[in-house]
């Protein structure tokens, strides 16, 4: 009964395909939820329809008791949600600090803004540590490298306070160190917020992941324990045909 979004029966048609075809999902408040599935199988589809990006042609988006069909983009972010995309959305003349404490501003009125300089503050220097540059806070973003890019996206998310957090591929391009260091990014993060993962690599599932979703031509192919989802010849079966 704790579950923080609650998608029934989700359909999305483009011209006449069906991107989505009546998907169920359930998130629980604190979960860290991976979300595979091959090419062209719904995934960003998934993520645009809670964000308020894409319509449905039919089914239910529930977060926190509230529908989320219908409402604007701007709305939806209000209740909470944060997104990555997979354009970068850094501002490499500013430092690293200036972007998160830009990002942090977003979700504050100006008058509470004003008189909240010294919080804000604080949640900037946490946002910074949590993400592991507080050591480059002065730098230009636009030095930073694909990997520390990424911690700053994340972290100009994380400083908005959202309850649910989707991220697209997060440690796409990254290097092996790169990507431990983001699993275990994922994992903190977690533990104050709930967490929606797109991710392919398999490997990083084996570490990282608990519960996921696979998603095959917009449908839930199986979901569960990361390690029974794996040995499921269904999924076996998708990901060998690639
Ligand atoms: P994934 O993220 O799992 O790779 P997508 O959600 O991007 O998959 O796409 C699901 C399917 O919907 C694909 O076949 C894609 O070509 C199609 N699709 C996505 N967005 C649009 C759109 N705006 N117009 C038409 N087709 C689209």
């Amino acid at each position: 009964m704790s579950a923080l979004l609650e998608i029934r029966g989700l359909e999305v048609v483009f011209g006449g395909f069906r991107a989505l075809d009546g998907v169920d999902l359930t998130v629980e408040q604190g979960e860290l939820r991976f979300l595979i599935g091959p090419n062209g199988a719904g995934k960003t589809t998934l993520i645009d329809v809670i964000t308020g990006l894409a319509r449905p042609a039919g089914g239910s988006v529930t977060y926190a008791g509230a529908s989320l069909v219908g409402r604007p983009e701007h709305r939806i972010v209000r209740l909470g949600i944060g997104r990555t995309f997979q354009t970068s959305v850094v501002f490499e003349e500013l430092t690293v600090l200036e972007n998160i404490d830009l990002a942090a501003s977003f979700r504050r009125p100006l008058a509470a803004l004003l008189r909240q300089r010294r919080g804000t503050s604080e949640v900037v220097a946490a946002t910074l540590e949590r993400i592991g540059l507080a050591g480059l806070a002065d730098r230009p973003a636009g030095v930073l490298s694909h990997g520390q890019r990424q911690w700053l996206e994340i972290g100009m998310l994380i400083a908005q306070r959202p309850k649910l957090l989707l991220l697209d591929e997060p440690v796409a391009g990254m290097s092996q160190d790169e990507r431990e260091r983001t699993g275990e990014l994922l994992t903190e993060i977690a533990k104050d917020h709930t967490v929606v993962v797109v991710e392919h690599d398999m490997e990083f599932l084996r570490r990282y992941a608990s519960q996921v979703t696979v998603l095959h031509e917009g449908k839930v192919l199986v979901e569960g324990d990361v390690a029974a989802v794996q040995a499921d010849p269904r999924v076996q079966e998708v990901y060998l045909g690639r």
